[in-house]
């Protein structure tokens, strides 16, 4: 059998050797706010190899790095006025910057465009590992290409634990969302290339300016490489709905099929009826929709049905998974 990923505890020793692991180029699982993430050093071209190696991730899809704050970040790109604005009043927090880079970050790193994503977890296990190193991490989420992303230390150990030695342990993630991509090369018109765990809505209350949105359809490759329409998907085949799922569907409906509802049904129904949240809460739904698209893929259902959330807010990024989510070629 292959040898299973440890998971540790973030006590100082264990946080010393994660350390010491990534300065010799090897990669760990570490906890963030929104997913877990699959770190290496940012500025070893090797290290970072091994991130497209064990998540048989494609080299043209560039990795965020991860730094302790805005100081950190003027490291590692150039910066700007609406950048300094957005990281005083988000960072640390679940927002990502697409800036123009410095050439001490690896081509390898960026996919080998001339701008970097960068951004400052506010998980406090995180910030832990991370004041302790004097370089950024490279993070992307501790997953399988193009599978469910992780938002627990076991969910890591499930996909990954043949290729990789340790997994920090942070617990549950808070947002369970991936981070806010926001393209910043050009400060006076900024862009949302990925919705994530930060409102677009708060972006643009910060900014006090109304900013341009991704356009799912038509977003050129060279802005956001990687945003494939299949991506965080269960094995079982998934359908969305757009309007409520109602009762009386509910009452006669298969029971090989899993529904996920966004909140709890008024009457308890038989157990092949899931859902997200008490009452609708978004920030409950994000919280929860990894953890719970993993529970129904191995639940041995043949289909899984769910309903899509309100378009606002928080909705627009857990549309956007649950729509990649089912997506089928
Ligand atoms: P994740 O897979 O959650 O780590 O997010 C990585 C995503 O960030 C990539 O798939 C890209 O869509 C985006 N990204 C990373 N670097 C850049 C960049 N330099 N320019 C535009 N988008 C980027
Ligand atoms: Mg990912």
């Amino acid at each position: 059998m292959n040898p299973v990923a440890t998971i540790l505890q973030p006590n100082e020793t264990n946080l010393r050797d994660m350390r010491k692991s990534l300065r010799l180029g090897q990669l760990v699982a570490i906890p963030t706010e929104t997913v877990y993430g699959l770190a290496a050093n940012a500025l070893d071209e090797d290290a970072c190899a091994k991130i497209f190696g064990a998540k048989e991730r494609p080299s043209e899809d560039p990795l965020i790095c991860h730094v302790p704050d805005f100081e950190a970040l003027q490291r590692y790109c150039e910066t700007n006025e609406t950048a300094a604005q957005l990281a005083a009043a988000f960072w640390p927090g679940p927002l990502t910057f697409v800036l123009p880079k410095k050439p001490i970050i690896p081509d390898i790193v960026t996919a080998g465009l001339d701008s970097v994503a960068v951004r400052s977890p506010s998980h406090p296990v995180f910030r832990q590992l991370i004041e302790g190193c004097d370089f950024p991490l490279a993070a992307p989420s501790a997953n399988p290409f193009s599978y469910i992303s992780p938002t627990l230390a076991l969910h890591v150990q499930a996909n990954l634990g043949d290729r990789i030695e340790t997994i920090l342990d942070g617990g549950p993630c808070e947002l369970g969302v991936e981070s806010t991509i926001v393209d910043l090369r050009n400060p006076a018109s900024p862009q949302i290339l990925r919705y994530g765990a930060l409102p677009a809505e708060s972006i643009e209350n910060a900014l006090k300016c109304r900013i341009a949105r991704p356009d799912t359809e038509h977003t050129p490759v060279a802005i956001a490489p990687g945003t494939l329409p299949k991506h965080y998907s269960p094995r079982t085949p998934l359908d969305l709905r757009t309007s409520p799922i109602l009762e009386d569907e509910l009452q006669i409906s298969d029971r090989n099929t899993a529904y996920l509802l966004l909140r709890k049904p008024p009457h308890s129904l038989s157990n092949h009826i899931h859902w997200l949240s008490e009452q609708g809460e978004l920030d409950a739904i994000a919280a929860r929709l990894f953890a719970k698209l993993r529970e129904l893929d191995t639940g041995g259902y043949q289909k899984i049905v769910a309903e899509e959330a309100p378009e606002l807010g928080l909705g627009l990024a857990i549309n956007e998974r649950l729509r990649r989510a089912a997506f089928r070629t």
